[in-house]
């Protein structure tokens, strides 16, 4: 039975095995949930799903698309909020 703190759920599992060939449970923190589009909620692809001191560490250019609103809306929905903007 793990210590009481590493019961929490909160914590992942990590199967590791070890040289003496005995396979031991490592307790590691969950990465971050995955960046979602800002208008539709759909996944936003090109950022890394990493811990934030991981992504400090990061060039800017890693960490999300070059383009406008980039890793804040997803292509669709960049396309369609452009043509709203020249459309007024
Ligand atoms: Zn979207």
């Amino acid at each position: 039975m793990p210590a009481p703190r590493l019961r929490s759920r909160s914590l992942r599992k990590v199967f590791s095995k070890v040289p003496g060939g005995r396979t031991t449970i490592h307790y590691k923190k969950r990465k971050p949930k995955t960046a979602r589009c800002g208008n539709c909620g759909a996944l936003l692809k090109g950022i890394p799903r990493e811990f934030p001191f991981r992504m400090r560490s990061m060039a800017k250019t890693k960490k999300r698309p070059e383009r406008p609103y980039g890793g804040v809306l997803c292509s669709r929905c960049m396309r369609q909020e452009i043509v709203n903007k020249i459309r007024q």
